[in-house]
Formats: C-alpha cells, structure tokens, sequence
C-alpha cells in the first residue's frame, strides 16, 4: 500500500499516519519528522534546511526528493509506506511518480485531510511533539496520559518553534501557494480522495478505513519497490 497524506499544517496527517502504519503495519514517514530530526543531529542536511523551516518556507525540492528516494528505498518499505508532508510540490509529486513507474510501482490513493485556514491556526497553537518520536498531540482534543509526557515512548513533549502563530500564517500561506495545486495533480487521473478533517480522530480514520479497505483486497496492494 502506497500513500501520500495531504492538507494544511495541523489537518491531523500526522496523527492518521500513525493509525494507518499500526493498523496495516507500514511505516509512517513524516518528512517533516525526517527534517526536524536531521536539525537536531547538525547533520549536513539539518544544516541545509533548518533557514528554510524557521521561516516557515519549504526545503527545496532536490533536497527532498532525495531524501524520500532514500528512505522508499530502505527495507521496511518493500510493503509500502505512508508519506506525510510529501509531496508538497506539483514539482515532488511527479519525480515520485516517475521513480516509482521505474520500479513498476505507484502512488496508490492521495488523502486530503480538509481542515479551514482558521482551524489550522486554532489546532497549531495548541499543538505538541514528543521530541523522540514525533507523536503529535493537542492540549485539549488529544492529550497525553501523564504531563508533558509522550504515551507512546515517555519522551517530553515540546513546541516546534514554527508553531508560533508568525510562522504557522507564513506556513499556510506557503501551502496555498505551492502545496494546494498538489490536489489537482493527484484529483486528474482520480488518486484523490478527500475527508472532512473537523471531526473526531476516530471519525477521520473511520472515513481513511473506508476508503483503504478497497486498496487491501485489490491486487496491487503490496508489491515491492
Ligand atoms: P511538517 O512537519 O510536515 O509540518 O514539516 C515541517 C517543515 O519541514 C515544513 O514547513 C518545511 O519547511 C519542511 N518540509 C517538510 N516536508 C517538506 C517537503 N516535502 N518539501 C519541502 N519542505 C518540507
């Protein structure tokens, strides 16, 4: 099964990826995650991208699509994955496609998580991470168990610094510009699939089921890369 998760920061891509990736045992692979990550280590790449991020501005695309043709690469992914905040370009979108048809492969489903501009700023500044695994939570719709603590590996949680409400504006504006057209890309040859995201966690994911469940029974769910 190969996915892409798409809507504004905050849609809840995160959170459905990681229901998707328990339940169909895939990974999960957040970009954003990936990036954040390489920040911390000072990595070469954490270098390259930690001005792009802070300003709320995308990483440029060779960068990241070889990143993503990397980690597709690696061998958790012979069954397939979930991307999530990948692509964020028309420009992304068709250099996975084409490196996918080389391996006889392809983007099965695009799901486009809807959420207003409003909500996305309203869920962001109420927004937490766990700075291990990158859980997602919020303070008041989806809290942690014990304080300031993720549920899944007892690391702390934090803020990303781009969820200040600066840089969340720059961020959807960035998004209408250049990630929305990523909808029309998947909606042409009819890969999009679109899920009213204001509603509860588990109604979202009830809706993401539906869908994929056409995808397990068909033929092409699970073949290698
Ligand atoms: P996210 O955690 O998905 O909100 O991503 C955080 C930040 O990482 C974004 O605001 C971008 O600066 C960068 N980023 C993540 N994925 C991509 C991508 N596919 N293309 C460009 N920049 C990205």
């Amino acid at each position: 099964m190969r996915l892409v998760l798409l809507g504004l920061p905050g849609a809840g891509k995160g959170t459905q990826g990681e229901l998707i990736a328990s339940k169909y045992g895939i990974p999960h692979i957040s970009t954003g995650h990936i990036i954040r990550q390489a920040v911390s280590a000072g990595s070469d790449l954490g270098q390259k991208a930690n001005l792009y991020i802070s300003g709320g501005n995308l990483v440029p695309d060779e960068l990241m699509i070889q990143l993503v043709y990397e980690r597709i690469r690696e061998p958790d992914c012979t069954q397939g994955w979930i991307l999530d905040g990948f692509p964020r370009t028309v420009h992304q979108a068709r250099a996975l496609d084409q490196c996918l048809a080389e391996a006889g492969a392809a983007v099965q489903m695009a799901i486009d998580i809807r959420i207003t501009q409003e909500e996305a700023i309203k869920r962001i500044a109420q927004r937490r991470m766990c700075s291990q695994c990158g859980a997602v939570y919020h303070l008041k719709y989806y809290r942690t168990k014990g304080e300031g603590v993720c549920d899944i590996c007892g690391g702390d949680l934090f803020r990303r610094e781009d969820d200040n409400e600066e840089t969340a504006r720059k961020r959807l504006e960035v998004h209408m510009r250049q990630t929305h057209p990523v909808t029309h890309y998947y909606a042409q040859d009819g890969r999009l699939y679109s899920i009213d995201g204001v509603r509860s966690i588990d109604e979202v994911f009830a809706d993401v089921e539906n869908y994929l469940s056409g995808l397990v029974e068909g033929p092409d769910a699970g073949e290698v890369l």
